[in-house]
């Protein structure tokens, strides 16, 4: 199937659904009476498990009783976490958060629409809409030539044609002052048939200003073959692919899962890149952790018991930018002489204090 027959054979009515899962009852209510959106491609459905409810790919495709509930999101999300509420006038599609970088959103269409998606109000529910008027976002771009990194994102940009990718990607080289390019598409993990010889030789070839993208994987279920031919194609353009997952409850939250997700991301050729605590979006409770559970995570599965390769750097993101949430175990004191460090295990040494 080509990318654009997954498309048109997208999966988001319950009987195109049922030809994937048996569905609870409990599913079923859900999708009869909820309007939300919902869905994704027939290369990600066929990775649900038909009889498991509490399968990790099912959880993120099929909307859930407890979206209604919200005692812990924020209301207009976004609003704050965009700062498009500030000072600055900005066209609906840049985000800004730092000086030498912007998030320029494209579409609102996505190859899956996740039931954990911070960015639910604009793409999933349709509360808050924005006018994504590319031209508009290039001519602020072009006015702005502080932005060195353009961070274009969506929904999910990888679902444009061809052609107005090439017309954005021409149209960002052109000014001086962008540096470099990146794209999130979560399109190499749900519909990995995208990155074809059309695409290929949009991104391909050398360029001073290079194209760098993160994907979104959260469980190592969803690294296929396909997937990892896809990464291999996009790394022959000279596009480096890292990955940004998010912390899920119930999906990724164990140490067996993060381990093994953290190594088949390499396997498959990705870089493990942030890792999210998961946002305090609205309907989306039920996916939250703790916020130590990726510090945990991250020394419990990760640092000390696989390559250093294998470590992203969790965060979360806010309204002023991402913040780091590591493990702060590391160094456990120091004196004039020493610096007291602990491993992984708990195990302790010492390293010489330099003065300045
Ligand atoms: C995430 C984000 C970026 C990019 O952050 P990096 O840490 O450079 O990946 C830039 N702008 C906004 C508004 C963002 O949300
Ligand atoms: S692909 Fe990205 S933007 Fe689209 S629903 Fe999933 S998390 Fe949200």
């Amino acid at each position: 199937m080509t990318w654009q027959e997954q498309l048109k054979k997208f999966v988001n009515s319950i009987e195109r659904l049922e030809r994937y899962v048996h569905l609870t009852d409990d599913e079923r209510a859900v999708l009869e009476k909820n309007r939300t959106t919902w869905g994704t491609t027939p290369h990600f459905a066929a990775l649900m498990d038909p009889d498991d409810p509490n399968c990790p790919i099912r959880k993120q495709v099929i909307p859930s009783s407890l979206e209604q509930q919200n005692r812990y999101g924020m209301e207009d999300y976004l609003i704050w976490k965009e700062n498009r509420a500030t000072a600055e006038v900005r066209p609906d599609s840049i985000a800004r958060q730092y000086r030498d970088r912007v998030a320029f959103t494209v579409t609102q269409v996505c190859g899956i629409y996740c039931r954990h998606c911070f960015r639910k109000e604009l793409v999933v529910d349709g509360d808050l809409e924005l006018n994504f008027n590319v031209d508009e976002g290039l001519r602020w771009l072009a006015e702005h030539p502080e932005v060195r990194d353009v961070l274009i994102t969506g929904g999910d940009p990888f679902l444009l044609a061809d052609d107005q990718l090439e017309y954005l990607i021409r149209k960002l080289r052109e000014l001086p002052h962008v540096e470099m390019i990146r794209f999130g598409t979560r399109t190499p993990i749900v519909l990995p048939q995208r990155i074809d010889s059309g695409l290929k030789k949009v991104l391909g070839g050398y360029h001073k200003v290079p194209i760098w993208i993160n994907t979104q994987c959260n469980h190592p279920k969803e690294l296929t073959e396909e997937t990892a031919k896809a990464v291999f194609e996009l790394l022959g353009c000279g596009v480096n692919v890292g990955n940004q997952a998010v912390l899920l409850k119930g999906i990724n939250d164990d140490v067996e899962t993060f381990r093994a997700l953290h190594q088949k991301l390499l396997q498959t050729r990705i870089k493990p890149y942030y890792v999210f605590y998961c946002e305090a979006a609205p309907g989306i409770d039920h996916f939250r952790t703790p916020v130590e559970k990726g510090a945990e995570l991250i020394r419990d599965a990760l640092r000390g018991h696989t390559t250093g390769l294998a470590q992203p750097m969790y965060v979360v993101a806010t309204n002023i930018g991402k913040i780091p949430l590591m493990p702060d175990y590391y160094i456990k004191g120091k004196n004039d002489q020493e610096y007291f460090l602990q491993n992984h295990k708990g195990e302790m040494t010492s390293i010489p204090n330099v003065p300045e």
